[in-house]
C-alpha cells in the first residue's frame, strides 16, 4: 500500500506533523505552532551514521535508497551528483540515504558490505534488494521505480 502522507517535524516545535504528499509544494506549516515546516530537506540525500541508520531507514514512512560509500572509491564519487539529481526527481517519493562505511564499520558488517558502491533498497522496513557496483542512472531508476 502507498503511504500517502510524509511524517515531518516542525523544526520549532518538534511536534511530528502528518501533511500528505499532495500538499508538500503549498507551504506546509505546522498545525501546533504555525512554524513553516522545512520540505527543502526531502530533496537532498540524508547523511547517517551506525547511531542513527536504524532510525532514519527503518522507521522512514518512504521507501528509501541507501548509498554506502567511502571517500576513496571513485565510482562513489562519481555516483554522488547522479543521486543529488534523483533525489530531487524522487522528492517526498523516496529518501536517499548516504552512509560512509568507512566511519561507519557496524553497518556495513551487519549487510556484509564488501565493496563500494552497495546500495540497498528497504521498502516496509525491510531490504527489499542490494544492488552493487555503480549503476547507471537509467538502472538506478528502474530499480527505484519497483519500490516506490
Ligand atoms: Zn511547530
Amino acid at each position: 500500500m502507498k503511504t500517502n502522507y510524509l511524517i515531518l517535524t516542525c523544526s520549532k516545535c518538534s511536534v511530528k506533523n502528518k501533511v500528505p504528499i499532495s500538499r508538500i509544494d503549498d507551504a506546509p506549516k505546522c498545525g501546533k505552532c504555525g512554524a513553516a515546516i522545512p520540505v527543502d530537506s526531502l530533496g537532498r540525500p540524508v547523511h547517517v551514521t551506525d547511531h542513527t541508520f536504524d532510525r532514519e531507514v527503518f522507521f522512514s514512512t518512504l521507501p528509501v535508497l541507501v548509498d554506502c560509500w567511502a571517500p576513496w572509491c571513485g565510482p562513489c564519487r562519481a555516483i554522488g551528483p547522479i543521486l543529488d539529481e534523483l533525489a530531487i526527481k524522487y522528492r517526498a517519493r523516496l529518501k536517499i540515504v548516504k552512509l560512509n562505511i568507512d566511519e561507519n564499520p557496524e553497518i556495513g558488517s551487519r549487510y556484509s558490505i564488501s565493496s563500494v558502491p552497495t546500495m540497498l533498497l528497504v521498502k516496509d522496513g525491510q531490504i527489499f534488494d542490494t544492488l552493487v557496483g555503480a549503476l547507471p542512472k537509467e538502472q538506478l531508476e528502474s530499480q527505484i521505480e519497483r519500490v516506490i
